[in-house]
């Protein structure tokens, strides 16, 4: 394992931070550019994803002291050092960045249009070697990354970030959610890849979207390729697959499900041709993992508190619900009026809001449903 650190400017304000990265494996330059790329609590106050990482890290520096790893594995296992040093009266917030109030996940650059006029530029065709083609393309969106300003911290992260993701062939963002089933995020373009991930890990749900808005990381990775392909020809290899993972709720915080979900990522990586043998006894044989539902983001609705009360759930996150079914009561302690929230659609119930008091208009839950109902904007803030 070999470990890097990126320290980030902050010579306008502030403590100084750095990025830190672990490299397992042949490094990607000497390993024909495979790279698998997995962060952990890019909004730094989900927890779940960093107790993963330290259980990957113990396994991934077992595998690599077996010779087991034939592609590099970077783990970044706090990626986010400015969210994890904000406390507000207390409590860590991890979200939004403090300074600028924008959330640590939003505003990554697209790169694919000032990336394709430099290659153009270059004067070297695409040619038929997919892997020359990816290294070429991986160099201009590196050179147009480099370009773009990047002042302050929270800039100065997102291109660190970008920059050590931009050359993996797997990126992996993993986050929780409030109160949820795991579930995945990604492109409807890597749906067979985001497919195997969520079977890896006995994800029962993976939603698809294309253009989820504001750029958040794993878009701002995975829509590359095919906006590079749309420019430059069918000769782009769709060589950048990335997702979110969001690894339950925020409590969600236990040795035996991150040493499950380690393994999972593991299996995961090993189908993708970064490991060799993962040298884990055969796993005894279990119930059959849950189905994975694969729905279109757009598709899945928010139900909103119609007044502010208190919120008294009547079933966990994981079930399937039918629309106008009850997911909880709504109770206004001062006038007295207590209602049953209706779930918004038929579908898979998968995360609810973990603050038992809502606010009028709050988003307190959300349902999977098949039909792409919404637009604009997907993702909240
Ligand atoms: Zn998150």
């Amino acid at each position: 394992m070999q470990t890097r650190t990126h320290p980030l400017d902050t010579s306008a304000a502030g403590a100084p931070h750095t990025v830190t990265s672990l490299h397992f494996g042949p490094d990607s330059s000497n390993a024909g550019g495979h790279r698998a790329l997995l962060q952990c609590s890019l909004h730094a106050d989900e927890i779940p994803p960093m107790l993963v990482g330290w259980h990957l890290r113990q396994r991934l520096q077992a595998l690599e002291a077996a010779g087991q790893l034939v592609g590099e594995v970077v783990l970044l296992p706090a990626c986010n050092p400015i969210g994890l040093a904000q406390q507000v009266w207390g409590r860590l917030q991890g979200r939004f960045d403090l300074a600028s109030g924008q959330n640590f996940n939003r505003h990554y650059p697209s790169l694919a249009a000032g990336a394709a006029q430099r290659f153009q530029a270059g004067g070297s065709p695409l040619g038929a070697d997919p892997q020359a083609n990816t290294l070429a393309l991986r160099a201009a969106l590196q050179a147009e990354l480099a370009a773009l300003p990047a002042a302050g911290a929270l800039q100065q992260l997102r291109h660190t970030l970008m920059r050590l993701a931009l050359d993996a062939d797997v990126v992996l963002d993993l986050h929780c959610d409030n109160e949820a089933v795991l579930h995945v995020y990604a492109t409807p373009e890597h749906q067979g890849s985001a497919l195997q991930l969520a079977h890896c890990l006995g994800a029962p749900l993976l939603l698809l979207a294309e253009d989820s808005g504001d750029g958040p990381f794993d878009e701002a990775q995975s829509g590359l390729w095919p906006q590079l392909r749309a420019l430059l020809g069918a000769a782009v290899p769709l060589a950048g697959f990335a997702a979110t993972v969001e690894l339950r709720g925020e409590t969600d915080v236990d040795h035996a499900l991150a040493a499950a979900d380690a393994r999972g990522l593991l299996r995961f990586l090993q189908q993708q041709g970064f490991v060799r043998e993962l040298n884990e006894p055969e796993p005894t044989p279990q119930a059959a993992p849950p189905d994975c539902a694969v729905r279109p983001l757009a598709g899945c609705l928010h139900l909103h508190a119609p007044f502010s009360g208190v919120l008294v759930w009547h079933l966990p996150p994981g079930q399937w619900v039918q629309a106008g079914q009850p997911l909880a009561d709504l109770v206004c302690p001062v006038s007295g009026r207590s209602e049953a929230l209706p779930s918004p659609v038929d579908g898979l119930f998968f995360a609810r809001e973990m603050q038992r008091w809502a606010r009028t208009g709050q988003s307190v839950a959300k349902v999977a449903g098949a039909a792409p109902l919404r637009i604009g904007k997907l993702l909240s803030a």
